[in-house]
């Protein structure tokens, strides 16, 4: 099965998103290829990645408190037990692919995996930059996209913490620091380690040379159909990360926002929308 396959929702689709989104909202996917697959999980405020793999899995973001029981079910669900997690890894330190992140890593007891720049950030201070100005304000139009999912009250309690410009992002779970660009990541055979900033400094991407599989956090994202995102922190960066994401062979590309897309014509082609677009 290289295509992905839809699966009964976790939840209910959000009504807004279904009318507003033109590629359709979020959807719970599954793909596989021999050993290897990818559950996408429609998650509150993100889409989570389960990498699968024998007797292992990982998980790629977890955006809210709320999120938890949706894992727990879907590892269920793929006859996976929880001792098969790894770590949680996050593609970049954004509320909404983070908020989760450490609550879901204490209830597997496993570490919370960071690229190098996000390290540096919550070990030793170093900044991060956010988009900042009309760039920021584009992200309000993907808001109804989404349905307008409001924050829970655990979310409110303990979610601020991370993955805000003022957030210390002080994760109480074990750090395990992933190694540096372009190398496998660990206990995963067959995936490689980008660090593809620009949308943000700490920004990660993970592909799958074989199957031709790229998570992409929010370097590229499909609120419109499958496109680049105009929410960055460091166009210079991101530049460079598109022109280095186009040499890559990619079939489907699983964002953290809106469902897997396969790029018709390659990432090269894939469209950079103009400013007043979300
Ligand atoms: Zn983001």
């Amino acid at each position: 099965l290289t295509q992905p396959a839809h699966l009964p929702p976790n939840r209910p689709t959000p009504l807004l998103a279904r009318l507003l989104c033109p590629p359709g909202p979020a959807r719970d996917q599954l793909i596989v290829d021999g050993d290897d697959g990818v559950l996408a999980l429609a998650g509150r405020y993100c889409v989570i990645y389960l990498i699968l793999a024998p007797n292992r899995v990982a998980v790629v973001d977890c955006g809210s408190t709320a999120d938890l029981p949706l894992i727990r079910r879907a590892l269920a669900r793929l006859g996976r037990h929880t001792n098969e997690v790894r770590f949680v890894l996050a593609t970049h330190l954004h509320f909404d692919h983070v908020m989760g992140v450490d609550p879901l890593a204490r209830s597997l007891n496993v570490p919370v995996a960071l690229g190098t720049t996000a390290l540096a950030h919550v070990r030793d201070g170093h900044p991060l930059r956010f988009p900042s100005g009309l760039t920021a304000l584009r992200s309000l139009a993907t808001w109804p996209m989404q349905g307008m999912p409001v924050f829970t009250a655990d979310d409110w309690r303990k979610g601020l913490d991370f993955g805000f410009p003022w957030s210390h992002n002080r994760f109480a779970a074990p750090l395990q620091p992933l190694p540096r660009d372009g190398a496998p990541l660990p206990d995963f055979a067959g995936w490689t380690l980008l660090e593809t900033p620009g949308h943000a400094d700490d920004a990660l991407c993970l592909h799958h040379r074989r199957t031709g599989w790229l998570i992409t956090g929010d370097t590229l994202r499909n609120f419109l159909g499958g496109e680049w995102n105009p929410m960055v922190c460091d166009p210079v960066a991101y530049q460079r990360t598109r022109a280095r994401l186009g040499t890559l062979h990619v079939r489907h590309v699983l964002p953290g926002h809106g469902p897997a897309f396969t790029p018709p014509n390659g990432l090269d082609a894939l469209p950079q929308r103009p400013w007043w677009q979300p």
